[in-house]
């Protein structure tokens, strides 16, 4: 009798043959300058629709700190400022708070981590989401309850975009002008400008030449489509031809909307997402006040999932869901193999990833064919790369859609789309006629700091920071770097760099420029800079990891967690630099630096 071992480890050698293949296919030599920004041609794509802009008279303003962007970021650290008796100013070039959920008002919008680690304050504000992954209106409206809770919207100037940030000696502050013709004298001036907010369009040949109409996912046209982002049908669709141009996590989001709406939708593919299990619920009031609600809550439950998504031990898996499914995978395999003697090495880790990371995904796939009824199609939807090459996505109603008779998979082999003309979109050598294309083309990541910011900043003596970071950035903790006293990012990179859960980074740096802020203040302290020497200490130390965006693995399919497949160099290293030993104990190392008042590194001058 034949050993079935053979047969698994050949089918298994054949589908990582398969995942090589696939990449190499899609590998191009534009790489990341593929993409258009909307700019000249495209600007009007770029116009906020949701919130009209009004004139006003240009301000002139003195400040203690301000915070450039009103997401999650400048909410969060508007909030602890507030909090420390901190005078804030945010400036914020969308027409409200919200950030990324001001602006991706598309229909479906949801997040996609468990809203209780994701949406930020909850217990400070009392919200309590309604669902296990609440969808972007509730998302918006906390922002806004944020906004109120802390006085955050009167503290901030809306539909004003940030031109130029300058260090100025004599006062020992920045002048930050803006588009509005503002002169905003600040002390402090914070980033918090998120990583994706820079929408990209595919520079696909004649996409100036469609006749029909087009736009952005993050600037859904609600005024063309119909319907509401609440769930009202899109009645402006009822007749109309759509083509969708990718399938990321925001197409897999937005489809089922379209295909229950649009008289005829085509979803042209380049790659697959892999579509895992979403099972969404509501929030059962019952349990939450009986098994969750208990002073700092949301704390111990940010500290549980982080916990276990990044592979440690706890007594239990608070979430359970995707994120947390594939670290407990793994980390029940290096138990099991070491309770049966293998050594636990750099080598057992790498082979219980692989291991938990090729059963995860075919399973990803074998649900492709339970689902989808047509079998050229299904074949078409499967993800062929371990799972964390691209976003992973998680969804009960994507996959389903191309069931619909009026739904079309075009799957471009991993070609993309050929051309765009007047008529419609070419793929394959076939013209799809379409009166509409919506594009899911995702956002501008790893292209300059300042292309992606739309301003400069200069610090003393003239230095620049595109100059300080032509080679990529550099910086203490993440948020201070040398040469720029008063400057503060608030992110992820060079930190924590916790993806899954973006939230918790920004809640941490939060705390933390607050700190100091209120030291500073306390103290008489006037300008606050790292070291030389910390920052280089600080930049040895996170260059030994390397996080998943910008350090994803060179084999794999190519997207924005790799460069699109391109090695960056040190600019690459740089911007992937992590915590090596892990988010958790980034937040802890930062905890303890914050409160233990020495604030070591940073040169604090009066
Ligand atoms: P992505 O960058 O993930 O996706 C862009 C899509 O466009 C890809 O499928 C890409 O294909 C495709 N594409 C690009 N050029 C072409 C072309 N010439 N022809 C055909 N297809 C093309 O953008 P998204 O907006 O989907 O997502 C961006 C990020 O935003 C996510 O990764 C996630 O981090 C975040 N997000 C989070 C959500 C949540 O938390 N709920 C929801 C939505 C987004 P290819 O893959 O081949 O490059």
């Amino acid at each position: 009798m034949d050993d079935p071992r053979p047969v698994a480890e050949d089918h298994r050698r054949a589908v990582l043959d398969r995942y090589r293949a696939e990449r190499d296919k899609r590998i191009r030599a534009d790489g990341i300058d593929q993409y258009l920004e909307l700019t000249g041609r495209f600007a009007a794509m770029a116009e906020d629709p949701h919130v009209e802009r009004v004139e006003r008279e240009p301000l002139r303003r003195e400040v203690t700190a301000l915070f450039v962007g009103a997401g999650f970021a400048g909410l969060t650290t508007g909030a602890r400022l507030v909090e420390a008796g901190i005078d804030v100013l945010l400036v914020e070039k969308g027409g409200g708070v919200g950030g990324t959920w001001y602006w991706n008002r598309y229909p479906g919008a949801q997040c996609d981590t468990h809203s209780f680690v994701y949406l930020p304050l909850l217990e400070e504000t009392g919200h309590v989401p309604t669902e296990k992954y609440a969808h972007g209106p509730e998302i918006l409206e906390h922002c806004e309850r944020i906004a109120e809770h802390y006085g955050l919207a009167e503290r901030s100037l809306f539909h004003t975009v940030v031109t130029d940030i300058v260090w100025d000696g004599d006062a020992r502050r920045y002048l930050v002008r803006t588009d509005r013709g503002d002169e905003l004298a600040a002390r402090h001036v914070i980033l918090g400008t998120g990583p994706l907010h820079k929408p990209k369009l595919p520079g696909i040949p004649g996409i100036e030449t469609f006749a029909g109409h087009a736009f952005h996912t993050s600037r859904w046209d609600w005024g063309h489509t119909g319907g509401d982002r609440f769930g009202a049908p899109m009645t402006g669709l009822a007749d109309q031809r759509v083509a969708v141009i990718g399938t990321g996590a925001t197409a897999v989001q937005c489809v089922p909307h379209l295909a229950r709406d649009a008289a005829a939708l085509c979803v042209f593919q380049r790659t697959p997402s892999s579509i895992d299990v979403r099972a969404n619920e509501p929030t059962d009031l019952d349990w939450f006040e009986r098994e969750v609600q208990a002073p700092g809550w949301q704390e111990r439950w940010l500290t549980n999932f982080t916990l276990v998504q990044t592979g440690g031990w706890a007594e239990e898996d608070l979430v359970h869901d995707g994120w947390t499914d594939i670290a407990r995978r793994i980390r029940d395999k290096v138990v099991e193999r070491a309770a049966a003697g293998e050594a636990v090495d750099a080598d057992l880790l790498a082979r219980a990833f692989g291991d938990s990371d090729f059963e995860k995904m075919e399973e990803i796939r074998a649900r492709v064919d339970q689902v989808v009824t047509d079998p050229d199609t299904a074949e078409a939807l499967k993800a062929w790369y371990p799972q964390l090459c691209k976003r992973p996505c998680f969804h009960d109603e994507y996959l389903e859609a191309f069931n619909r008779p009026t739904v079309r998979l075009v799957d471009t082999g991993g070609r993309g789309v050929e051309r765009i003309t007047e008529r419609g979109v070419v793929a394959n050598g076939e013209e799809f006629e379409v009166d509409c294309i919506v594009f899911a083309s995702g956002f501008e990541v790893g292209t300059d700091h300042a292309r992606r910011a739309g301003f400069d900043v200069t610090g003393p003596e003239g230095r620049r920071l595109s100059e300080a970071w032509d080679e990529g950035m550099v910086s203490l903790h993440g948020m201070h770097v040398h040469g720029f006293p008063n400057l503060y990012v608030v992110g992820a990179a060079q930190a924590a760099n916790l993806i899954s859960n973006y939230p918790h980074n920004l809640a941490e740096a939060a705390k933390t420029v607050a700190a100091i802020l209120a030291h500073a203040e306390a103290e008489g302290i006037v300008e606050v800079e790292a070291t030389a020497e910390a920052q280089d200490a600080w930049m040895d130390l996170v260059l030994q990891r390397q996080g998943l965006i910008g350090g994803g693995a060179a084999d794999c399919t190519p997207g924005y967690y790799n460069n699109e497949g391109h090695d960056a160099g040190l600019r690459g290293r740089r911007g992937a630099a992590s915590y090596p030993d892990g988010p958790v104990a980034f937040f802890r190392y930062i905890a303890e630096w914050r409160t233990d008042g020495r604030f070591d590194g940073l040169d604090l001058r009066r």
